[in-house]
């Protein structure tokens, strides 16, 4: 992956996070007003904590999501040209795939042969 791959991924990933701490902002604007100032500055994008009570109003499949993002951001601050290997084969996920869903960690074939076999029903 190259530099500019990295920072398209990069900025899609943080879009991704963003939106779904808007929609966390907006819940909480109505919920309490004691929390006003415990939720993060969404524009901050060095704030990669959140308080408890955004954790609780964030829904599990939210919570999943934001936690696949930043591991992701992390991983390709970490190391650019490593990002988008396959956990599983080590091949190299097309960036097509990466660009539909950034956070994703198997390519195609190791998602559906892992899909395959935790599949408890015949
Ligand atoms: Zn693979």
């Amino acid at each position: 992956m190259n530099a500019d791959q990295a920072a398209t991924l990069k900025a899609r990933l943080e879009e991704d996070r963003r939106q779904i701490l808007s929609g966390v902002n907006k819940l909480l604007e109505h919920s309490n007003d004691e929390f006003e100032n415990d939720v993060p500055d969404i524009n901050d994008e060095a704030s990669r904590t959140y308080n408890r009570q955004v954790l609780l109003s964030l829904g599990e499949v939210d919570r999943q999501q934001l936690k696949q993002i930043d591991e992701a951001l992390k991983l390709i601050e970490q190391n650019n040209g490593e990002y988008g290997i396959c956990v599983d084969c080590e091949e190299k996920i097309p960036f097509a795939r990466l660009k539909a869903a950034p956070y994703v960690r198997r390519c195609i074939k190791c998602k559906e042969s892992l899909e395959e076999s935790s599949r408890t029903e015949p």
